[in-house]
């Protein structure tokens, strides 16, 4: 198969030159350490100017307001915030959590990305589904919960898993779901385009981190070593017109603190851009891989949450997600204050669900209960789980 889904490079590729107009054009005006200071440096004063603002709830805070409330100044407010947070979601999305499956077709990678077990250099056999095991997934999967909300997954490896590849995929689940999303190799936006016309609606993808000169640490090889290419994408999916685009970077891999805050100014740039389109986040921490890696900063469980509480503060619409990365009762504490979606039952192997292979996972899923656990649990909370917020007749 053809790569299609990569320019051909002229020269340097992070000059920008191939990869048109972007947020990497702009992220350069704000120095990574100043950014770290804005949540270092907070005074309770601030804190308390920042929630007073919010409360007014006339005005949206700003990245550097939202700075202020990851602060530690600001975690004698922890209970002022997830009462905020819990309002917030409740007046937008009413009492609701939208459930998601992943389902991973491929694990092969031509990438390097020091801290994943799926990376190139790893030495174990890689699978990729026909479209007769894809459609095995599919029946599995359906087989678990009456799920709507697909995320297909897969390794960046463009020959084998490209444009056509994932075209056919999303012909095949199509019939089966009526929420398809994407979480694979950045894309042209032509691609993007191409792709919703085969019932593509949403794409989600990870910067991994917003530090310019680290990120080429963490991606030594590989079209993701391309900090350029990946930050742009999330541009071309708005010049494509994809209808959700989910956002996130992996916290640990440097300090999660400046990545939350750029995250925050992606979010509020891509939102001044691409109006359209609706936008969803996810905090993903780094978690055990075959690879080995220790995150260099650990977020924890407190921090998570003030994280999850400030962001929800700063951005009433945004859909918050939460995947089976974290602890059952870390999910069932949170569901309730400010988070919108979560995955259950998911696998992180391709084939996970029709056969349970000894396949590698991508990582550890700490939250192993069953769909129906799930549910239940967020009955429990007084919440209602939606299977299905989206019909294929709008795409
Ligand atoms: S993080 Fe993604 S791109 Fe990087 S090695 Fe793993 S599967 Fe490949």
């Amino acid at each position: 198969m053809k790569n299609e889904a990569i320019p051909k490079m002229k020269s340097d590729p992070d000059k920008n030159s191939v990869f048109g107009h972007g947020f990497a054009d702009v992220i350069d005006q704000w120095d990574w350490e100043e950014t770290v200071s804005l949540v270092e440096n907070a005074t309770d004063d601030d804190v308390r100017r920042v929630l007073t603002k919010a409360a007014t709830n006339k005005k949206p805070l700003t990245p550097e307001e939202f700075a202020v409330l990851l602060s530690e100044a600001a975690d004698p407010y922890m209970e002022q915030m997830a009462a905020m947070s819990r309002y917030f979601t409740k007046e937008r999305f009413g009492n609701t959590i939208s459930l998601y499956i992943p389902m991973y077709v491929s694990n092969a990678c031509t990438n390097k990305c020091v801290y994943c077990g799926f990376n190139h250099d790893n030495p174990f056999t890689r699978t990729t589904l026909t479209m007769a095991q894809v459609e095995e997934e599919c029946r599995a999967i359906k087989r678990l919960g009456d799920f709507e909300n697909l995320l297909i997954v897969s390794g960046e490896y463009p020959s084998l898993c490209g444009i056509d590849y994932m075209e056919k995929v999303l012909n095949v689940c199509r019939p089966y779901f009526h929420n398809l999303t994407i979480e694979v190799q950045p894309m042209r936006a032509a691609d993007y385009y191409r792709l919703t016309k085969s019932g593509l609606n949403g794409v989600v993808c990870f910067q991994e981190t917003y530090h310019r000169e680290a990120y080429k640490k963490y991606h030594p090889r590989g079209m993701k070593s391309h900090f350029d290419w990946r930050l742009n994408g999330f541009d071309r999916m708005g010049d494509a017109g994809v209808h959700k685009i989910g956002m996130g970077a992996l916290l640990g891999l440097e300090d999660w603190r400046g990545d939350a805050v750029m995250l925050a100014r992606h979010l509020r740039y891509l939102q001044k851009r691409y109006w359209r389109s609706r936008y969803s986040v996810n905090f993903p921490r780094m978690r055990p891989s075959e690879s080995g890696y220790q995150p260099k900063s650990i977020i924890t469980d407190r921090q998570l949450a003030r994280l999850t509480f400030a962001f929800r503060i700063f951005d009433h619409d945004v859909d918050i997600s939460y995947s089976t990365r974290e602890a059952p009762a870390y999910r069932d504490h949170i569901l309730s204050l400010g988070v919108t979606s979560m995955s259950a039952g998911s696998k992180t192997e391709p084939g996970g669900y029709a056969t349970s292979p000894e396949a590698l996972e991508q990582f550890e899923v700490s939250d192993e209960r069953t769909p129906h656990d799930v549910v239940e649990a967020i009955r429990k909370a007084g919440y209602d789980p939606v299977w299905k917020d989206w019909d294929a007749i709008f795409d």
